[in-house]
């Protein structure tokens, strides 16, 4: 849709930027997400790629570097880095390697200073490791702008929404692999848009909601049959094993074809997540009314509404799959585990099991590294859990990269889920697909709908001092 007065531009880092000329490399975590995030520093003009594909070489050269006290993670994304280390064509001095890092109680935080160390071993201490921290709601990328971390925003939600839609499809398809297909071309439509995006907020967001649209016409395209009656499985767990299909053997898939459908808990979560906990460390240091809580609690605000803006074009697509707020899931979590003492991934986990199982879910897995304190603490959790809602069938899986008889496994553990399905006492809401016939939806409409929103705070029709006050008071709670 036309702009007036509108000339599209692209914003790029200049030659004396840090990483200009230089190529980053992010650990190949979630098919889809590391793309679009890849995909917004080419659009500030850095050069990025995933990490190649993990392999056997990987556990080797991972194994060889680590002592086997390393969470499982730390070996794999060490074996992939040096993999690149290893190609002729390496030159340190060009090379970024991303690794996000936070403090916390568990060993995330070391993750970075353990790859420094290695590279430094291994003679490639040249290497610039690019550290976002949790504890910033991984927002302080290098001295990016606040336009960067916003698009890096909405396409890590974009990239969620594509997963969850092929999720939703690749069961109940009638032709094997046109899923994988819509899947593949609907993501690299969606870089590419992203890529070429213009500066401008809103004239981007237009561009990356057509993508998505074109994405939603071609699942809806996928010959399927939806069948009501296939289990749902919620997955859970450690956000890289339960997101890499190298690391976890594929479980996703191996549980579709015993004939389940999963509902996989996305990365949007684990950023609003450390928003929350950044806005209480705040508190807690006695920062409640200073400069860092209200860019803290503005930029959770505009991604919200990011957020809801891309995630209303799927309103029908996901009804039924309601992605909850952070908040409702830390509610959830609060009878086993209460949000400010316990910190991390087990109060997401425990609080989406809740949400899962209120929602009809026919069974929970959870899927961690071995040895991984979060999977522990949440395995304790679980069984109670599991009593507290009907008794839903919850396992933990836990990989090393050994090879283990997984198929047997997911068979009992499927068995059990298929049998809490006929007894649960929570509904099921299903989407129109699964209706015979598929609702239409007035698309142009849809779009005319969101072109016109944009973040507003009922304050703007307010003037001066009364203007300035009220928008505090909604941003950081203060009164009036
Ligand atoms: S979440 Fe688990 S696997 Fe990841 S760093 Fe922490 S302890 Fe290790």
């Amino acid at each position: 849709m036309p702009v007036r007065n509108h000339r599209c531009v692209t914003r790029k880092v200049g030659p004396d930027h840090p990483l200009a000329g230089k190529t980053v490399y992010i650990p190949a975590m979630a098919e889809a997400s590391i793309e679009a995030l890849c995909a917004t520093l080419r659009w500030m003009g850095i050069e990025s790629r995933p990490t190649p594909p993990s392999d056997a070489r990987t556990l080797e050269l991972g194994s060889k570097h680590t002592s086997g006290d390393e969470c499982f993670p730390a070996k794999i994304t060490t074996g992939d880095f040096l993999k690149i280390a290893q190609q002729p064509s390496f030159d340190a001095k060009r090379t970024v390697f991303m690794m996000g890092t936070t403090d916390g109680p568990c060993r995330f935080g070391q993750y970075a200073p353990f790859l420094h160390k290695v590279l430094r071993e291994q003679g490639h201490g040249d290497v610039q490791i690019l550290s976002p921290h949790g504890e910033h709601g991984y927002s302080d990328f290098q001295d990016f702008d606040t336009a960067f971390v916003r698009t890096a925003w909405r396409a890590l939600v974009s990239a969620d929404i594509l997963r969850k839609l092929l999720l939703q499809t690749r069961p109940y398809e009638t032709l094997p692999g046109e899923a994988d297909r819509a899947f593949r071309e609907s993501l690299d439509d969606f870089c590419q848009t992203l890529e070429q995006s213009c500066s401008d907020s809103a004239c981007q967001m237009r561009s990356l909601t057509a993508a998505l649209l074109r994405a939603r016409a071609r699942f809806h395209a996928v010959p399927a049959r939806f069948d009501p009656r296939r289990p749902l499985i919620g997955i859970v767990g450690e956000i890289f094993c339960r997101l890499n299909n190298f690391s976890n053997q594929g479980l996703v898939r191996r549980l579709e074809d015993q004939g389940a459908e999963c509902w996989m808990a996305d990365i949007a979560e684990w950023i609003a997540y450390t928003n929350v906990e950044e806005v209480r460390n705040l508190r807690l240091a006695g920062r409640t009314y200073s400069w860092e809580m209200l860019k803290s609690k503005l930029r959770s605000r505009i991604q919200h509404a990011d957020e809801h803006a891309l995630r209303s074009l799927f309103v029908e697509d996901f009804a039924g799959y309601e992605e909850p707020r952070v908040e409702e899931v830390l509610e959830l979590a609060r009878p086993y585990l209460p949000f400010p003492g316990a910190e991390g991934e087990m109060i997401t986990n425990v609080g989406r099991s809740a949400y899962l199982a209120l929602h009809g879910a026919d069974g929970i897995v959870d899927i961690s590294p071995f040895t991984c304190m979060n999977g522990v603490v949440s395995e304790a959790i679980y069984p109670k859990l599991s009593r507290d809602y009907a008794g839903i069938p919850i396992r933990n899986f836990y990989f090393d990269g050994q090879q283990s008889d997984l198929e047997r496994d997911i068979g009992i553990y499927f068995e059990l889920a298929r049998l809490y399905g006929e007894k649960k006492p929570y509904e099921r809401v299903f989407p129109s697909r699964f209706s015979p016939q598929r609702e239409n939806i007035d698309m142009p409409a849809v779009l005319r709908r969101l072109s016109g929103s944009k973040l507003r705070f009922p304050c703007q029709w307010r003037s001066g001092l009364k203007k300035f006050r009220c928008f505090l008071s909604r941003v950081m709670h203060m009164p009036e």
